[in-house]
This record gives C-alpha cells, sequence and structure tokens, in this order.
C-alpha cells in the first residue's frame, strides 16, 4: 500500500487535503493523525471492516478495545446510552456533563455503555464504549471531515512504544495506512487518562495527564482501578493494561532510592556491562548528566519537570532501539501530578523490574 504523507499547517486547516483525510476515512481507509497525547491510527469507527483494518495494521489483539474519538459533545448520544437506569453512577448525564465541561476536549477518555450503533469489532467485544474527544486542532477538522466517529488506537505497531512524532509513525506504520498527517510532535506524550462510569463508582483504568486529583475535584467519589496498584494481585480492569505495552528492545530496569545511592548503583551496573561488552543506557534528568559513566545517557528534562520526562519518554525509548541499547536503567520520576502516569508506562516498559537502593 502506497502511504501518503500530508503535512498541515496547523494555522490554515480548511484546505482540500484535510477534506481528503475526510474521504479516506469514509470509504473504509486508514489515516494516522496527531492528537494531544500521541499519534492515533484512525479509522470509521461505526465501520466494522474499519476496525478491523486497524487491528491488522497495528498487530493488536481483538480483545484489546479501541477509543472512539468524537469533536462535539453532542456526538456522544449516537453511540453511548446515557439512560440514568442503565447505571449504577446516578445522575450520568451531569457527571458526563461536568467531565467534559472540565476536561474535553482534552486528554480524558470516558467509558460508557455502547448503544448498537458501535460494533463490537470496535469496542473488542464489550458492551462499553470508550470515548475521548481530543483537543488538537487537526484532530478535530479530521474528525469533523470524516464521519464524526474516529476509532483510534495509538499510531504503533503493538508492543512498541506509542508515537509521539511523526517519523516515529513513519517507521510504524508506512505501508500499512492510506495516509500520515504530519502535525509535528505531539504535546503531552502519555496516553489519555481513562475513566470508567460503568461500574457501582468511577474508576481509573489508566492514569495520564488529568490526574487523579483533578479527577476527585469533579467526581469525589473516583478512585483507582486495583488492578494498576504496585502491590496488587488484580488484573488491571482496561483490557489493553494486562498487555506488555511500550517496551523498547533493550532490557530496561527502574532504579529507586536515595539519588547518590542510585547513580552509584546505575555506574556499576554500567562497568558490568562494559566488561561483558553488552552496550548499556541511562535515563537520567538534565542536572544528572555528567555523574553517569555509561556510553548512552538520555535525558528527559529539568529535575522536577514532568511533564517534559512524559514527551520525552517513548521517544527516548525509541532512541535506544536505533542506537542498539540492550541494557537500560532509569531513575524513578513518581509524583501525585502526571509523574504517575509516566512510572505507570515506565513500569510497565520495565515489565516491573525495579530496584529499590
Ligand atoms: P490505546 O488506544 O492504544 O491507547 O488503547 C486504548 C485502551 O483503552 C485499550 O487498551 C483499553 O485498555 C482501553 N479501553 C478502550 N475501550 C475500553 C472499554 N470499553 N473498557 C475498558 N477499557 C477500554
Ligand atoms: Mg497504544
Amino acid at each position: 500500500m502506497n502511504t501518503e504523507i500530508l503535512k498541515v499547517d496547523r494555522d490554515n486547516l480548511g484546505g482540500v487535503s484535510m477534506a481528503h483525510a475526510g474521504e479516506i476515512i469514509r470509504s473504509g481507509g486508514l489515516v494516522a493523525f496527531p492528537t494531544e497525547t500521541v499519534y492515533g491510527l484512525g479509522g470509521d469507527a461505526l465501520n466494522p471492516k474499519s476496525s478491523k483494518k486497524i487491528y491488522e495494521a497495528k498487530g493488536r489483539p481483538s480483545d484489546n478495545p479501541l477509543i472512539v474519538h468524537i469533536a462535539d459533545l453532542d456526538a456522544i448520544r449516537k453511540i453511548a446510552i446515557l439512560d440514568e437506569s442503565c447505571y449504577e453512577i446516578k445522575d450520568i448525564e451531569g457527571t458526563v456533563n461536568r467531565l467534559a465541561e472540565a476536561f474535553w476536549p482534552g486528554p480524558l477518555t470516558i467509558i460508557l455503555k455502547k448503544t448498537d450503533a458501535v460494533p463490537y469489532e470496535t469496542t473488542g467485544g464489550l458492551d462499553t464504549v470508550a470515548i475521548r474527544m481530543p483537543s488538537d486542532k487537526i484532530a478535530a477538522v479530521f474528525i469533523r471531515e470524516s464521519c464524526g466517529y474516529i476509532a483510534a488506537p495509538s499510531a504503533n505497531i503493538s508492543g512498541r512504544p506509542s508515537p509521539t512524532k511523526v517519523s516515529h509513525v513513519i517507521e510504524d506504520l508506512s505501508g500499512r495506512v492510506d495516509m500520515i498527517i504530519d502535525g509535528g510532535d505531539v504535546d503531552i506524550g502519555l496516553e489519555s487518562t481513562i475513566v470508567d462510569l460503568t461500574e457501582d463508582r468511577p474508576y481509573i483504568l489508566r492514569p495520564g495527564a488529568v490526574t487523579e486529583q483533578m479527577l476527585r475535584a469533579i467526581i469525589p467519589d473516583v478512585t483507582v482501578d486495583k488492578g494498576l496498584k504496585k502491590d496488587s494481585d488484580a488484573a488491571p480492569k482496561a483490557p489493553g493494561m494486562k498487555y506488555r505495552h511500550y517496551a523498547p528492545k533493550g532490557e530496561l530496569t527502574i532504579v529507586t532510592g536515595d539519588i547518590d545511592r542510585v547513580i552509584d548503583y546505575i555506574n556499576d551496573r554500567a562497568q558490568v556491562c562494559k566488561a561483558d561488552l553488552i552496550k548499556c543506557g541511562v535515563i537520567c534528568p538534565d542536572e544528572h548528566i555528567l555523574r553517569y559513566k555509561a556510553p548512552v545517557v538520555k535525558c528527559t528534562g529539568r529535575l522536577g519537570d514532568e511533564e517534559a520526562v512524559a514527551k520525552r519518554l517513548y521517544s527516548i525509548l525509541r532512541e535506544f532501539d536505533a542506537e542498539g541499547v540492550e541494557v537500560i536503567y532509569s531513575e524513578s520520576f513518581d509524583s501525585d501530578g502526571i509523574g504517575s502516569a509516566v512510572m505507570n508506562r515506565l513500569i510497565k516498559a520495565a515489565g516491573h523490574k525495579i530496584v529499590q537502593v
């Protein structure tokens, strides 16, 4: 398949090219497009054949549901049931409206019960549907120019880090999709926060840029899915969270504890790698770069700048792959803010290998 790369001007999106992207979707094709979180691999969410194609292009397990992207709040009615009697949570419509008012357009995905308009091919066989309204201007125009409902997982081959630059999308999906819209680097760099409203109380199924604290201000009884907690044996509720996502090719270990001990530990390991002729890499904030003795050291931005880490993380993991790094050590970036979403992804990328020093 020949993949058209469409470079667009964010400030001038009215032209024929976006209409062409919309036509591709309406005729059952696939278009990768930028959003503020990561690049998405889009198809018509209401067309089962399009959803099937998305799974094939990504090599994604078909029980891993897709998020439906909309550009207008009214669009929800066609795809989600908002009838009070179908939910345990009280005032479901009011809850959705309050969340939308606070966080849409933006990096929050809301799970609701689906209507028959949404095929099971899109929801991975579930009776629920995940919905998000992205804030990226290109994404909004693209959704409106197509059919108003774009099913889109991250635009990477399954198992690879999510794409935050158009070069990542081209690397993974060139020849597998009809078009890639080049909107430059994304803003946030981590996938959306997912909140589920279909159970007894609101649950966070995936942490993201909309933090638990931010959600609590709008829906006070929100809680984090047990399966996401570090010390829990419960399986995560979001089907996607059970897969080992976001993995670099090299073996990644997170090292936590007193920073001087962390640096000493990683430098010791780097020495061992050198002796064994294994290429070793380190992930750390800018301020620590000169303290590491590994051959490849990647910086996440200034110490404490969690947003910078979020933006850089997936790119760094891909750079390690490209440079043939075989063993990676990362400092820890935990916090109450987006740092907790960064750690969630990093821990998955590390296959839960964490060393406390
Ligand atoms: P991605 O688009 O790659 O960020 O993945 C979307 C993720 O959203 C999936 O991996 C699921 O974990 C989650 N998701 C989508 N739809 C649902 C749903 N109906 N119920 C629970 N989780 C969902
Ligand atoms: Mg993904």
